[in-house]
């Protein structure tokens, strides 16, 4: 199964991609989380992207391109993917019609997640991260003792540098200046399910998975 999943930076991409993969048995491919875990690692791919991703910039598309195809050899890849964080642009959406044309024709289902910006803001700013297992979390869960519910590690979260406040605002006019053109280019290419991102999270899973049924 080929599936991208799109929207702005914290319409809830992360979330729904790691459930709907989980729930499908594919892989959950996401060039956010491989370009933290190069920066993390300190790797030559992460000394790179580093200042370009906590500044809310966008990594140079044949960079990305390398690590996507990468990924989708990995053998965790064969019963299919959900794409999260790529295309970003009308360059990679080419470069990766190209990258499906290799592997060969299969329907693409593109979830667009919908939401405003208000929405978005809020919801960053509120946002932290798990540093053991990357579970996403909220600031009114993590209490003096906290515990992961997903990993149980205890009192280790971070808040991602690129969810600063003036940071959020340069991704959010980014996704609307490069990204959510790439919307029209599959359009027509794609099965489209559009889903309103303001639901619960579980409200939102179900209307995903319903329409990826029909
Ligand atoms: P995300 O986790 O998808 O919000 O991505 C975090 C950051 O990684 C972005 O703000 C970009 O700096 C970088 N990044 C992730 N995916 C891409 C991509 N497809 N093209 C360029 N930069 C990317």
């Amino acid at each position: 199964m080929r599936i991208i999943i799109f929207g702005a930076p914290g319409v809830g991409k992360g979330t729904q991609a790691k459930m709907i993969a989980l729930e499908l048995d594919i892989a959950h491919i996401s060039t956010g989380d491989i370009l933290r875990a190069a920066i993390k690692n300190e790797t030559e791919l992460g000394l790179k992207a580093k200042s370009i991703v906590e500044s809310g910039g966008l990594v140079p598309d044949d960079i990305v391109a390398g690590m996507l195809k990468d990924a989708l050899k990995e053998d965790r890849c064969k019963n299919g993917y959900i794409l999260d964080g790529y295309p970003r642009t009308l360059a990679q959406a080419e470069i990766l019609s190209k990258i499906f044309e290799e592997l060969g024709p299969e329907t693409i289902h593109l979830i667009k997640l919908e939401a405003k910006d208000e929405v978005m803001v809020q919801r960053i700013s509120n946002r932290l991260v798990c540093n053991t297992c990357g579970n996403i979390l909220t600031k009114d869960v993590v209490t003096d003792n906290f515990t992961c519910p997903k990993c149980q590690s205890q009192n280790s979260y971070y808040k991602r540098k690129d969810d600063d406040e003036e940071v959020i605002k340069n991704r959010l006019k980014l996704y609307h200046e490069q990204t959510a053109p790439v919307f029209d280019f599959y359009k027509n290419k794609s099965h489209v399910i559009e889903i309103d991102g303001t639901g619960t999270i579980e409200e939102i899973k179900i209307a995903i998975l319903s329409a990826l049924k029909n």
